[in-house]
């Protein structure tokens, strides 16, 4: 009985969270410079006084700075790090020249600011009315501008600011979203104008590398890396190795990852850049690639894709309860009846994702099979997942992409409980979905691979020293 993987069935999954990230790398080292200076001075006003001016937020998406690391950082103190060409001296210019003194925050104001941590069961409208502001205030905020929106999904243990005259009329608000954004709100003779702040996001780039002794994630973690990334890993070569049942002590890996900080702190890992994992002697490598309509993907160095035409399995974190196996004693007529499939179990509504690309060619009750769907892919391949306790939205003759769901886990047709019963067939002749090749993905678009290359080379040579360095560690 083979063990469940918790680590390759969910690689479409963090593939989507990927390519759902635009991050033109070029464009963030030229206004490197200038972002610093002014996150630099962000941060004089913010610990100058409390009520830090409503610097306009003109940076936009922009304000992720590429930075290296001081030397000091506790965070990665414990694993092999890469100096990157820092820029971090530059903060050492004069910034004061820059400095915006159009909305000097007086020292009164500074003291007239009140807080208000939310509790739970409180909603706006008695927020506002324990500051002695009027409903009709309230409403005029909410509609100023969409900005405010924000304010709708206040929650327990956020906190808002206040600014209010010695009348207790409204001045300004001051709403602290989440770790990145702030939105300030500012009564003028127009209405109110509304800002939303964001702290610069700065990505410095680590590395990492280790040797399997124990499991993926032991002997990951102890390289430093958090589950996320971890997951992230196992996600990019899943489609080549099986992490669950194929790794093998002396495995090793290596990788260049983004880690993302607010105010000196990190927050959380970004996205790997390349990676390098050799299983039983093979060694698959691959690099982030993101092309021009912001779209990212992982290749092998060669431009070929890490993805397949074919998903290995149709649910993420199911078990598989019954293998392809063609003397199977079947549990309902307890006969010998060829298993033709995987089965999964699963609970009732599971989704179920179409494994691949392809036009639905049968979506209706079929006998022992209940609820079926059947997917052709291109001439060759075709797809079956049986026991549905209901479709997904695509009808029969629609096209359907990998990853889309077209169906829940049920128990229809013949089946002792809830489970997915799923068949992949190669010219029509059932073969084991869990073992047989499929092809990879497009590759690299022909136009893009030489930018590709130009950009995976300094990559991989970065990944080539963690290595080394590692090695070097160890002797
Ligand atoms: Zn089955």
């Amino acid at each position: 009985m083979a063990k469940p993987s918790t680590i390759n069935r969910d690689f479409n999954k963090a593939f989507k969270t990927g390519s759902s990230r635009k991050r033109p790398h070029m464009l963030y080292a030229l206004c490197a410079t200038s972002l610093l200076l002014i996150s630099v001075l962000y941060f004089k006003f913010a610990s100058a006084t409390i009520s830090a001016p409503s610097t306009e937020n003109n940076l936009g998406s922009s304000n992720i700075i590429s930075i290296a690391l001081p030397e000091s950082s506790e965070l990665d103190s414990s694993q092999p790090k890469l100096n990157l060409p820092s820029t971090a001296n530059k903060q050492q210019k004069p910034a004061v020249l820059l400095q915006d003194t159009s909305h000097p925050p007086s020292l009164a104001e500074a003291d007239n600011w009140s807080e208000y941590t939310i509790k739970s069961g409180d909603n706006l409208a008695k927020i506002f009315k324990q500051k002695n502001l009027s409903a009709n205030t309230l409403h005029k905020i909410i509609h100023a501008n969409t900005k405010n929106n924000a304010l709708k999904n206040i929650k327990p243990g956020q906190r808002i600011r206040f600014l209010q005259d010695s009348q207790q009329n409204f001045v300004a608000l001051e709403y602290v979203i989440d770790r990145v954004k702030t939105l300030n709100i500012r009564a003028n003779d127009t209405g109110f104008h509304s800002s939303i702040d964001e702290k610069p996001v700065k990505i410095s780039h680590l590395t990492a590398a280790g040797t399997i002794n124990n499991s993926l994630f032991y002997d990951a973690k102890q390289a430093g890396l958090s589950d996320r990334t971890i997951m992230q890993l196992a996600n990019i070569f899943g489609w080549d190795i099986d992490f669950a049942q194929n790794l093998r002590q002396g495995d090793s890996f290596s990788l260049l990852y983004e880690a993302k900080y607010i105010d000196g702190q990190r927050i959380e890992n970004g996205q790997i850049l390349a990676a390098e994992f050799t299983n039983r002697g093979e060694t698959f490598q691959a690099v982030r690639f993101v092309d021009n309509e912001g779209h990212a993907e992982y290749f092998s160095p060669a431009g070929k894709s890490m993805r397949k035409t074919f998903l290995r399995n149709p649910i993420d974190f199911a078990r598989v309860s019954s293998h392809f196996n063609l003397r199977r004693k079947h549990p309902v007529l307890n006969r010998i009846r060829a298993h033709k499939g995987v089965d999964y179990a699963a609970s009732t509504g599971t989704p179920i994702k179409s494994t691949g690309d392809g036009r639905i060619i049968y979506r209706s009750r079929k006998g022992g099979y209940g609820r079926v769907v059947i997917i052709q892919h291109g001439q060759k391949y075709s797809s079956l997942y049986a026991h549905m306790s209901k479709y997904g939205r695509y009808k029969k003759g629609s096209y359907v992409k990998q990853g889309q769901v077209i169906g829940y886990v049920g128990k229809s047709g013949l089946a002792t409980g809830p489970h997915l019963h799923y068949e992949f067939r190669i010219n029509g002749v059932h073969r084991n979905p869990l073992t047989a090749k499929f092809p990879s993905a497009k590759p690299i678009n022909k136009k893009l691979l030489a930018k590709f290359k130009q950009q995976a080379g300094p990559l991989l040579a970065q990944l080539t020293l963690a290595k080394e360095t590692q090695l070097a560690l160890k002797q």
